[in-house]
C-alpha cells in the first residue's frame, strides 16, 4: 500500500464525512423559503457554495463523489421521518413553511425559531473558514476541526437553529447532519449496509466508585471510569472521526472537545468558542479562566460506551470484527495503564495519547507538595508490585456485525431465516409483513419497508445480544492469587509494605474490605485528639525505597493516608490519583467534612481570625475551618461529640466576649438566609444565628436514575403526539389555504397512525438516538454545574440519565428538585446558546436523597441510598384522580434515626416542593418540629376521609394540623402563607403505593401523598 494511496484514502473518507455535515447548508429552511441565499440556485447550490467558502475544496477536494453514499446515509439517518416525505409527499415540489421546532420525544413541546440574518451566516462562515484554515494540508485535522466547530461556533453566536424538514419539523439541522455523518459509517465505502456496532461497558461500577472512605476517594473512582472510557474510544475518535460516537454523545461533549483542542496544537483562538460553550454549560472555576483542562474536571463520560465503525479503515485497510474485538480490548487495558500513568504523575507521550496527557499537566509547576507525598508512595508500591495493578478494571466487549445482521434480516424478510437471532427476526418481519399490508405496499415498497426498520432491527438485535452477553459473559473480579505448581500463589508480594514486615500474611484493604492491602501505616495515639503513624510505620516511611522526610509525612501525607490505614491496589491508586490531580484540576472537597461544612464555611471566614483570639479552643476550631481538608479528629477532638461541644462553644464564648464578633454572627446568618433563598426561592425569611455557628455533623448523598431510559432507547414513548402533530400541521396547512399540503399531511397521519398501532412506538432512527445521547449529555454538563457551582456540592457522578452527588446537608432538598427540573428542560428543551436540544419529557425521573453522618462508613451509606432508589423509588406506584403514575419518587432516608420517606415527584413536584417550605418554616423557627407527633391524632381519619374520596375533608384536616404547629404570630409570614398555599395545591394529590423500605418481598404500603409528606418532614426535620 503506497503513501500515495493511503493519503487519497484518508482524502476520500473525510471528504466523505465532511460532506454529510454539510450536504444540507446550515441555513437549509430559509434557502428553500427563498427568503436568505447564497446563490441563484437551490439549497444544494447553497451547499456547494458553504462547502467553498469554507476552503474546504481546497483541503479536501470536490464533494461530487461523494453525493451518491451521503445521499444513502442522509436516507438511513432519517428513517423514521422519510415515511412521510417519501410515502405521503411523492411529487409535490411544494414547500411548507414552517418555523417551529418540535420535541422529537413528544412533539407537543414546542418552540419558535427566528429567522437568520444574512450578515450573520455570513459571518460565522468567514470566521469559521479562518479556523479551519490552519488545518487545510491534513483531511483529518481539518475535518476534525470542522465537526468539533461547527455547531459550537453556531450557537455560541446564538444563531437560530434550521429545521432539517419542515414537513417533519423535530429536528434541527445540526441533528439531521450529524446524524447523517453517524450512519454514513455503517455504508461506507461501497454504500452496501455493514460495518460494525461496539459496545464497550465497565460492569460493577458501583463497587469500583462505592468504596470510599472520603470524598475524594468517590470522586477519583468515578473519575477513573469517565477517563478510562474515554481513553478506550479516543483512539477511535481520532482514527475515524467522532461521529462513530454514538454515546456518549460526540455533540456538546467535553472530553472531546478538550482532547481535539491539544490534539489539533493547542491554539488559543481554537479554544475560545469552546471556553464559551463550556463555561455556561459546566461548573466554573473559582478563580480566573474556563481553560481546557476543567473540561474534563467531572465525570460525565459514562462506563458504558457505543461506536458505530465502518467495515474499512480511513487509510483503506479493512477491518474485521475479530480484529475489531482485540483492538477494543487492547484499547481498555492500555486505558488501564494510562490511569496509573496519570496517578504517578508521568508524562506520556506516545500518540494519540499525548493531548490527553498534555491537556492535564498545564499547571504542573504549580502543584502544591501536599500531592507529592501519597504520589510518591504510589509509584514506588506500583513499581515495585506491578502485577498488583495489573487488571483493576475489567471491560465487558462487543462488536456486532452489521453487514451480517442485515443479510439475516432481509433473508428473515424473505422467510428464509435461519442462525441465532432468528426467532427475534422472525418476529421483527412478521411485524414488517403486517405493516406492508396495512400499507397495501407491492413488492418494492415492501423491500423498502424493510430498509425502513433496519436501523431498528440493528437495535432490537444489538440490545439482546448483549443482554444475552452480559448473561453469558460474568466478568470475574481480579483474581488476587494463581494456581501455580499446585498450590495457590498471590499475584504479588502484598506485604512488602507493611509496617509489620514481610510474611506475616495479607490483610484486607480498610477502605474497600474487599482486596488485599499492599500498604499498611498503623497508628498510635499522641494525646486525645492528635493521631500519628506509629513508630513502626515512620521507619517504614523514612527508609528506602520511600526515603520521605518527617515533613512529608506530616504535611503531605497525612492528608491522603491515614495512621492506621491498609490500602489495597485499588483504593491506593484513587487516593494517588486524587492527590496527583488535586491542584491541576483545582478540585473542592476531599472529606465529608468538607461537603458536610460546605455550606457555612465560606461565610464563617470572616470570623476565623477573631476566633484564634481566644486561645485554647478557638485557635482549634479557626484551624478546622481553615484547614485545607477538614477533619474534626485531627483538628478539635478525636469524638465527635466533644469536636461539636469544642467548636459550639468557641463560637458562644467568642459572642459573649465581642458585640462586634456578634454582628459578624449576624452578618453571616443574613448570607447564609439569602443563600438559602437563591437555592429555594423562599421569601423574606431569616435563619437564626445559630444556624451559622452549629457544627454539622451531616450532609446529603444523592442518587438519581432516569425512568425507562431503555424503553426511551428503543422508542418506546406515548405516540399519540407524533399524530397530533400531524393532524396541527395539517391544520396549519388547511389554515394557509394549501390544500394539497393538507392532504399529503392527512395521508402521513394515517401511514404514521398505521406505523404506531403496529409497532406501539416510534421507530428509533440515528438521528433520533443521536437525539437522546446529545440530550442526556447536555443534562450532565448542566447537572455538574449546579450540583457544584449554584449548590455547593460535590458531583461524583453525572451521566444526564444518573447521577451520584455528595452534597451539604442544607442544599440535598433543593438538588433533587432543581436536577429534576433540568432533566425536562426548560419547557421542553435545553438551551445551549441559540441552539435548542429536545429533553426526554416523557418519562421522569427518580431521586434518592439520604443524611448521612459524617461518623458513618460512607460506602454503606452509599449503597443503602442506592438500594432505597432501587427497591423503594423505582417501585412506587401513584394513583392520583383517575390516573396510576409509576416510578418517578424520591426516597428520603437518615443513616442514624432509620427514618425513610417516599414523595411523588410527577407533575410540578408540589409535595416536593411543600415539603422544601415545612423544611424552610422550620430552619426559621416558625414550624414546630412535632409537627409528626401532633399529625398522629389525624392521620387515621386523613387517610380514611380519602380513601371514601372526600379528599378536600382530608387536605381540610391536613391543613389544620400544619396551623396549629406554626407559631402564632408567625402565621402571616412569607414562608407560612407559601406553605399554606401549597397545601391547598395538595388537594387532589391521590396515595402512593410502594414497598415497605425494609420490609419482606413483596410488602407494600399505601399512603396519601399528605401523610407521606409528613413522615418526610419527620425524616428532614432535624437537619442541617
Ligand atoms: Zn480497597
Amino acid at each position: 500500500m503506497g503513501a500515495r494511496y493511503v493519503e487519497e484514502s484518508l482524502k476520500k473518507f473525510f471528504r466523505a464525512k465532511a460532506w454529510a455535515l454539510l450536504h444540507d447548508p446550515p441555513h437549509k429552511m430559509w434557502a428553500l423559503y427563498g427568503t436568505l441565499k447564497l446563490t441563484a440556485g437551490g439549497h444544494r447550490e447553497d451547499a456547494i457554495k458553504v462547502w467553498e467558502e469554507l476552503g474546504l475544496k481546497e483541503a479536501l477536494g470536490d464533494p461530487a463523489d461523494s453525493e451518491k453514499i451521503v445521499h444513502a446515509a442522509d436516507d438511513m439517518a432519517s428513517t423514521s421521518d422519510r415515511w412521510i416525505t417519501n410515502f405521503a409527499f411523492a411529487n409535490m415540489p411544494r414547500v411548507f413553511e414552517y418555523n417551529k421546532l418540535h420535541n422529537i420525544f413528544d412533539p407537543k413541546h414546542q418552540i419558535d425559531i427566528r429567522s437568520l440574518r444574512r450578515d450573520k451566516l455570513e459571518e460565522f462562515l468567514r470566521d469559521l473558514a479562518g479556523e479551519l484554515k490552519p488545518f487545510a494540508g491534513d483531511p483529518r485535522r481539518v475535518y476534525h476541526a470542522l465537526y468539533a466547530l461547527y455547531e459550537v461556533e453556531w450557537a455560541a453566536r446564538k444563531l437560530p437553529p434550521s429545521l432539517a424538514d419542515t414537513r417533519a419539523p423535530t429536528h434541527t439541522l445540526f441533528d439531521h447532519v450529524y446524524a447523517t455523518a453517524l450512519t454514513l459509517n455503517l455504508l461506507w465505502p461501497d454504500g452496501e449496509a455493514g460495518g460494525y456496532a461496539v459496545m464497550v461497558d465497565i460492569p460493577g461500577i458501583q463497587q469500583v466508585v462505592g468504596a470510599a472512605r472520603k470524598a475524594g476517594d468517590f470522586w477519583a473512582g468515578s473519575w477513573m471510569i469517565s477517563t478510562v472510557t474515554w481513553l478506550t474510544l479516543w483512539p477511535f475518535v481520532w482514527e475515524f472521526g467522532a461521529d462513530v460516537l454514538l454515546k456518549p454523545s460526540p455533540r456538546y461533549n467535553p472530553y472531546y472537545h478538550a482532547t481535539l483542542w491539544t490534539q489539533l496544537g493547542g491554539d488559543h483562538r481554537l479554544w475560545s468558542r469552546f471556553g464559551e460553550l463550556y463555561s455556561s454549560l459546566l461548573p466554573r472555576p473559582v478563580r480566573g479562566m474556563f481553560e481546557p483542562r476543567h473540561a474534563v474536571r467531572q465525570p460525565v463520560i459514562p462506563g458504558t460506551a457505543c461506536l458505530v465503525l465502518p467495515k474499512v479503515r480511513p487509510d483503506g485497510r479493512e477491518l474485521g470484527r475479530q480484529q475489531l474485538e482485540r483492538e477494543v480490548r487492547e484499547r481498555f487495558e492500555k486505558a488501564c495503564e494510562l490511569l496509573l500513568a496519570l496517578a504517578s504523575g508521568e508524562q506520556v507521550s506516545e500518540e494519540p495519547y499525548a493531548a490527553f496527557f498534555k491537556l492535564l499537566s498545564e499547571k504542573e509547576e504549580t502543584a502544591k507538595p501536599s500531592a507529592r507525598a501519597v504520589v510518591k508512595l504510589f509509584k514506588t508500591i506500583k513499581d515495585a508490585e506491578p502485577r498488583a495493578f495489573e487488571g483493576l478494571l475489567r471491560a465487558r466487549v462487543a462488536v456486532l456485525d452489521v453487514g451480517q445482521l442485515y443479510g439475516e434480516w432481509l433473508k428473515a424478510v424473505k422467510g428464509e431465516a435461519g442462525g441465532a437471532a432468528s426467532d427475534l427476526l422472525k418476529g421483527l418481519a412478521e411485524v414488517r409483513d403486517e405493516l406492508a399490508e396495512k400499507l397495501k405496499a407491492d413488492e418494492e415498497k415492501k423491500e423498502m419497508i424493510a430498509e425502513r426498520l433496519a436501523w431498528w432491527v440493528l437495535f432490537e438485535l444489538l440490545y439482546s445480544e448483549l443482554s444475552s452477553r452480559a448473561g453469558r459473559v460474568l466478568v470475574a473480579p481480579k483474581a488476587w492469587f494463581v494456581l501455580k505448581d499446585r498450590t495457590v500463589e498471590p499475584v504479588a508480594e502484598f506485604e512488602r509494605f507493611y509496617d509489620s514486615g514481610r510474611g506475616v500474611g495479607y490483610i484486607t484493604c480498610t477502605t474497600c474490605g474487599s482486596e488485599p492491602a499492599v500498604l499498611r501505616l498503623s497508628k498510635k495515639v499522641v494525646e486525645p485528639g492528635t493521631l500519628d503513624y506509629s513508630e513502626r510505620a515512620r521507619k517504614l516511611l523514612k527508609e528506602p525505597p520511600f526515603q520521605l522526610t518527617d515533613k512529608e509525612i506530616d504535611y503531605e501525607l497525612k492528608i491522603g493516608v491515614k495512621p492506621g490505614e491498609a490500602l489495597g491496589p485499588l483504593c491506593l491508586t484513587k487516593r494517588a490519583l486524587y492527590a496527583s490531580l488535586k491542584n491541576r484540576l483545582e478540585l473542592g472537597f476531599e472529606s465529608t467534612e468538607d461537603v458536610a461544612f460546605g455550606f457555612v464555611a465560606p461565610e464563617l471566614s470572616g470570623l476565623a481570625a477573631r476566633l484564634a483570639e481566644l486561645g485554647g479552643e478557638g485557635v482549634a476550631v479557626k484551624r478546622f475551618l481553615e484547614s485545607e481538608v477538614k477533619s474534626f479528629d485531627e483538628t478539635l477532638d478525636q469524638s465527635a461529640e466533644r469536636a461539636r461541644a469544642i467548636y459550639e462553644r468557641a463560637f458562644r464564648e467568642l459572642i459573649e466576649r465581642s458585640p462586634e464578633a456578634r454582628d459578624a454572627v449576624r452578618r453571616a446568618a443574613k448570607t447564609l438566609s439569602s443563600k438559602l433563598y437563591r437555592i429555594y426561592q423562599v421569601e423574606s425569611f431569616e435563619v437564626p444565628e445559630d444556624f451559622a455557628t452549629s457544627f454539622r455533623s451531616y450532609y446529603c448523598i444523592l442518587r438519581a436514575d432516569a425512568d425507562n431510559v431503555r424503553r426511551l432507547a428503543k422508542g418506546e414513548i406515548p405516540v399519540d403526539s407524533y399524530l397530533e402533530l400531524l393532524d396541527q400541521l395539517r391544520a396549519e396547512a388547511e389554515r394557509r389555504g394549501e390544500v394539497s399540503v393538507a392532504e399529503a399531511f392527512g395521508k402521513a397521519g394515517e401511514i404514521v397512525g398505521t406505523l404506531l398501532e403496529t409497532l406501539e412506538r416510534v421507530v428509533p432512527s440515528p438521528t433520533y438516538s443521536l437525539a437522546l445521547s446529545t440530550a442526556l449529555m447536555v443534562t450532565a454538563l448542566k447537572g455538574t454545574a449546579l450540583v457544584e457551582s449554584e449548590l455547593g456540592g460535590m458531583p461524583v457522578f453525572s451521566g444526564g440519565d444518573d447521577d451520584l452527588a455528595l452534597l451539604p446537608a442544607e442544599a440535598g432538598l433543593a438538588a433533587v428538585d432543581r436536577l429534576r427540573a433540568l432533566y425536562h428542560g426548560e419547557r421542553g428543551f435545553h438551551r445551549v446558546g441559540g441552539c435548542a436540544v429536545p429533553a426526554p419529557v416523557v418519562y421522569g425521573k427518580s431521586f434518592s436523597l439520604r443524611f448521612a453522618s459524617i461518623l458513618d462508613l460512607m460506602a454503606d451509606e452509599v449503597t443503602e441510598c442506592a438500594r432505597l432508589l432501587e427497591e423503594v423509588a423505582k417501585e412506587a406506584k401513584w394513583a392520583r384522580g383517575g390516573e396510576t403514575l409509576e416510578k418517578d419518587a424520591l426516597v428520603l432516608s437518615e443513616s442514624r434515626g432509620g427514618g425513610v420517606a417516599l414523595l411523588p415527584l410527577g407533575g410540578g413536584r408540589e409535595s416536593l416542593k411543600a415539603l422544601e417550605a415545612m423544611w424552610i418554616a422550620r430552619l426559621c423557627g416558625f414550624l414546630s418540629a412535632n409537627l409528626p407527633e401532633d399529625y398522629e391524632r389525624v392521620r387515621d381519619a386523613v387517610e380514611a376521609a380519602a380513601k371514601a374520596g372526600k379528599e378536600e375533608l382530608a387536605a381540610e384536616l391536613f391543613r389544620r394540623a400544619l396551623e396549629r404547629n406554626v407559631r402564632p404570630d408567625k402565621l402571616k409570614e412569607r414562608p407560612v402563607e407559601l406553605l399554606l398555599e401549597l397545601a391547598r395545591e395538595l388537594e387532589r394529590s391521590g396515595a402512593v403505593e410502594a414497598p415497605e423500605p425494609h420490609g419482606r418481598p413483596g410488602e407494600r404500603s399505601a399512603l396519601t401523598v399528605l401523610s407521606r409528606l409528613v413522615e418526610a418532614y419527620r425524616v428532614a426535620r432535624g437537619y442541617p
